[in-house]
C-alpha cells in the first residue's frame, strides 16, 4: 500500500516528463492527484443501436468494422480515414481526422464499442473522430461517466484518469473528517465513498452527490477553521484606547466624510474602546473611499501612544497610500513611513530601525513588513488592503507582530452578505455603501466587433485629449482554439498597425513583480497611452487620468471582475467611459453584460453575479490569499455552503475537543488549508 504524501513518481507511465506536467497542475503526491477533482463529467453509459444514434447527441453503440480503414492524404497537414461499420440495425460510415493510428487499432470484421454523435447535415448516417474501444479492454472513454478533468499542456485527459485509478488503486483516500451524526443530518456521503466516486462514478447523479460531499468538506474545513480562530481570539483582550476624539482628524481632511464612512469609523471606534481586540472587515466598491476609513484607524492607534501598520498587495499602491496619507497626516504631527521590498537594504535598515525606535507612528508598505526583521513599537492596529489578496494566514502572521493588536481589513470585492458571512466568518463587517459625492459613473456599453474601427478611433480620441486607456485580454498567450485575444499579441497589433504614433505599454500576470510595478508606475506616470494588460490591473491602482477601458472578450470574466476592472476608470474629474466587446451571440450571456451596462452598483451586481455562476466565481484561484477551495470550480450551491458552515459552528461548539478520530483529522486539515492559502500570497 502507498501513502498519500508519496510522490506520484511512484506510478507506473509517470517518469520525470510526466512529472513535470503534473507539477503545472500543481500536483506532487498521490494526495494532490487524489484531490484533483474533475471540472465536469461526459455521460458515456448510454448505450444505443445505430439506428437509434441523433444528431449531435453522443451515445456509445456496439458495432462490427466492415471495411478495412483506407487513409487519404487530402493535403499537408490533413489526413482523412474512412471506415465502414454496421450494427444488425444500420450502417454507418465514419470518417476519423489526422488519426493514422485508427488504422492499426481497427481491424476488419471485429466488433468494437465506439462513442459519438451523428453529423447533424442531410448527409445520412455520417460521423467523425468517434471515440472507442475494444470490447474486452476495461472502459476507459466509453461505457461509462467520463471525468473531465482540468488539463495543461501535454496532459491528455486519458493520462490523468489512468493515473488517477491507479492512485486510487493503491492507496488509501483522505481521512473521513466529518463525524457521522452530521453526515447523516445533511445526507453527506462516507470520504470513503465519495473520493471514489468523484472520479470513478457510477451515474450522473452519484457524480453530484461525492461533488456534494467534497463541497462541504472544503467549506466544513474552512468554516471550522474560522470557527476555532474565533473561539481563540475571545478569550484575548487589549488595552481600551481612551482618546478616540476624532475632531482634528476630520478637521484635517479636505472633504465632508460620507455617511458610511463615518459610520464605519464609529464602529471602529467603539471596538477599540471595547476592550477586546477589533477583527473588522470594511467592504466597499471601488472609489467609495476606504482608504480614509484606514487613516481614522490608524489616527486612532496613534493618538492612543500605539504604532499603525498599514499594508498593501503590491509596491505601487503601498506608494500611493504613503504619499496620500503623510500628505494628510503631516499636518496632524504624525509621522508616517514607508518599507517595500524593492527598497535599498540600507533605507530598509533606516526605515526599520525608525520604526523599533518608535520614532514612525504609522508604517505603509507590502508584505516586507512581515519579515522577520521588522520589529515594531507597540503595534496595536494593523490594516490590511484590499483583503482577497491575503489571507487567514497573512492576516495572523502581521498580528503576531504586536500583542493582539486590533485588525482591521478593506476589501474591495463587493461579496454578498451571505458569502461574507462564510469567507469572513471570524470578522465583523462595515460596509460602505454610499461613494463620494459628485462621483461619476463610468457609462458603460457592450458591442460587438462590427464596432471595431469605431473603438479605435475612440482610443485615439481619448488620447488625442490628452488621456489615457486600458485595454484588458482575457488571456496572456494567444490561444487558437478558444480564439480570445491574448494581451501579448494584441498589444502587438495595436502598437504595430493600428496606433503606431501612440505608446502601447503591455502587462501580465506571467512578468515579474518587480517588471509589472515599474510597467504599472510606468503608466500612472503617464509615460504611456494605452496599457493593454490582463487582470493583473484589477488591483486597487490610481490613474485618475485614465479615461477609457476596453475589456476584450468580456463574456471570459465574471460579473464582479468586470466591475472590479471598470473601477480602475472614473478615478479623476474627466467623464469615463467602459467598452465590453464579445462575440458571444447567447442571449443569456448578453443579459449578464447588459446588466452591467445598467448598474454601478457592486453589490448588486454581486448579487447578480451569485445568482448566474454561484459562489465558485468568488473562491476561484484568482482570490488568491483565500484558501483555494480545490472544488471551487464546480457548480454547487449556497445551500451546500450554508449547511457546512451550520454543521461545523455545531460540531466545534459540541465536540470541538473531543478526541475523536474526526476530530484529529479535522484539525490537522485546518492546519493544511491555512498554510496552502499562505502559499499562494502573491
Ligand atoms: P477605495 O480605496 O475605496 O477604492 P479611495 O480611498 O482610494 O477609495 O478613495 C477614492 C478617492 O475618493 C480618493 O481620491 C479619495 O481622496 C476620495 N474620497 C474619499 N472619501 C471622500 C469623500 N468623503 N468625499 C470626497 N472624496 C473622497
Ligand atoms: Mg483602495
Amino acid at each position: 500500500m502507498a501513502k498519500l504524501s508519496d510522490p506520484i513518481t511512484i506510478l507506473k507511465g509517470i517518469g520525470p516528463t510526466k512529472a513535470k506536467q503534473f507539477e503545472h497542475l500543481n500536483i506532487f503526491t498521490l494526495r494532490d492527484l487524489i484531490c484533483h477533482f474533475p471540472r465536469g463529467y461526459e455521460d458515456r453509459t448510454r448505450l444505443v443501436t445505430i439506428d437509434q444514434l441523433e444528431a449531435d447527441r453522443p451515445a456509445c453503440f456496439k458495432a462490427v468494422v466492415m471495411s478495412t480503414p483506407r487513409t487519404a492524404h487530402i493535403r499537408k497537414g490533413l489526413d482523412m480515414t474512412k471506415v465502414q461499420l454496421a450494427d444488425h440495425t444500420a450502417r454507418l460510415s465514419v470518417t476519423f481526422f489526422n488519426n493514422r493510428y485508427v488504422t492499426d487499432q481497427l481491424r476488419y470484421g471485429e466488433e468494437y464499442i465506439f462513442y459519438g454523435a451523428i453529423n447533424g447535415d442531410f448527409s445520412g448516417f455520417n460521423m467523425t473522430n468517434p471515440v472507442f474501444e475494444s470490447l474486452n479492454s476495461p472502459p476507459v472513454t466509453t461505457r461509462r461517466v467520463l471525468p473531465i478533468y482540468p488539463l495543461t499542456a501535454g496532459l491528455s485527459n486519458t493520462s490523468v484518469l489512468k493515473a488517477v485509478q491507479q492512485a486510487l488503486a493503491i492507496c488509501d483516500v483522505p481521512e473521513e473528517i466529518i463525524p457521522e451524526a452530521v453526515r447523516r443530518r445533511y445526507g453527506i456521503l462516507p470520504a470513503e465513498r465519495a473520493y471514489y466516486a468523484i472520479h470513478e462514478p457510477a451515474s450522473m447523479e452519484e457524480a453530484e452527490l461525492a461533488k456534494r460531499r467534497l463541497v462541504f468538506e472544503e467549506f466544513f474545513v474552512f468554516s471550522a477553521g474560522l470557527s476555532l480562530l474565533r473561539a481563540s481570539r475571545a478569550g484575548k483582550s487589549a488595552q481600551p484606547y481612551e482618546n478616540t476624539n476624532l475632531q482634528p482628524f476630520f478637521a484635517a481632511l479636505p472633504f465632508r466624510l460620507t455617511g458610511a464612512q463615518m459610520r464605519a469609523i464609529e464602529e471602529i471606534a467603539a471596538d477599540v474602546r471595547s476592550g477586546a481586540p477589533m477583527n473588522r472587515l470594511v467592504q466597499g466598491d471601488v472609489g467609495s473611499g476606504k482608504t480614509m476609513v484606514a487613516a481614522a484607524a490608524a489616527y486612532l492607534a496613534a493618538n492612543n501612544h500605539r504604532q499603525a501598520a498599514l499594508m498593501a498587495p503590491t509596491e505601487i499602491l503601498a506608494e500611493q497610500h504613503y504619499n496620500s496619507l503623510s500628505r494628510l497626516f503631516a499636518p496632524l504631527g504624525l509621522r508616517v513611513a514607508l518599507l517595500t521590498g524593492s527598497m535599498k537594504e540600507k533605507e530598509k535598515r533606516t526605515v526599520r530601525e525608525a520604526i523599533a525606535a518608535g520614532e514612525v507612528d504609522l508604517v505603509v508598505g507590502t508584505h516586507a513588513l512581515l519579515s522577520g526583521t521588522t520589529v515594531f513599537h507597540q503595534l496595536g492596529m494593523v490594516i490590511a488592503d484590499e483583503q482577497h489578496r491575503f489571507g487567514v494566514a497573512q492576516r495572523s502572521r502581521l498580528a503576531a507582530k504586536g500583542s493582539d493588536p486590533h485588525v482591521l481589513v478593506m476589501s474591495a470585492t463587493p461579496i454578498p452578505r451571505t458569502l461574507a458571512l462564510i469567507m469572513y466568518g471570524d470578522l465583523e463587517v462595515s460596509i460602505l455603501d454610499e461613494l463620494p459625492p459628485g462621483r461619476q459613473s463610468v457609462d458603460t456599453f457592450l458591442v460587438n466587433e462590427s464596432y471595431r474601427a469605431r473603438i479605435n478611433a475612440f482610443l485615439r480620441k481619448q488620447v488625442a485629449e490628452g488621456h489615457q486607456c486600458f485595454v484588458v485580454c482575457p488571456a496572456v498567450e494567444e490561444n487558437e482554439e478558444l480564439g480570445i485575444k491574448s494581451a501579448e499579441v494584441w498589444a502587438e497589433t495595436l502598437q504595430k498597425t493600428v496606433f503606431p504614433d501612440l505608446r502601447v505599454l503591455l502587462l501580465h500576470g506571467q512578468m515579474k513583480g518587480a517588471e509589472k510595478e515599474q510597467i504599472m508606475a510606468a503608466f500612472a506616470a503617464g509615460e504611456g497611452d494605452i496599457l493593454v494588460a490582463t487582470t493583473v490591473i484589477e488591483v486597487g491602482v490610481d490613474v485618475p487620468n485614465a479615461t477609457l477601458m476596453v475589456i476584450e472578450d468580456a463574456d471570459r470574466f465574471g460579473l464582479s471582475q468586470l466591475h472590479q476592472l471598470r473601477g480602475r476608470v472614473g478615478r479623476g474629474s474627466a467623464k469615463s467611459f467602459c467598452i465590453l466587446t464579445s462575440h458571444n451571440r447567447n442571449p443569456e450571456t448578453l443579459q449578464r453584460l447588459k446588466a452591467l451596462c445598467k448598474t454601478t452598483d457592486g453589490f448588486k451586481i454581486a448579487e447578480e453575479d451569485l445568482k448566474l455562476r454561484g459562489p465558485g466565481d468568488f473562491f476561484g484561484a484568482r482570490q488568491s490569499g483565500l484558501p483555494a477551495f480545490r472544488v471551487g470550480d464546480l457548480s454547487y450551491d449556497l445551500q451546500t455552503l450554508k449547511d457546512a458552515q451550520a454543521a461545523s459552528a455545531q460540531w466545534i461548539e459540541e465536540f470541538g475537543t473531543a478526541p475523536t478520530p474526526e476530530a484529529v483529522a479535522l484539525r490537522e486539515r485546518i492546519g493544511e488549508l491555512f498554510r496552502r492559502a499562505e502559499g499562494t500570497m502573491n
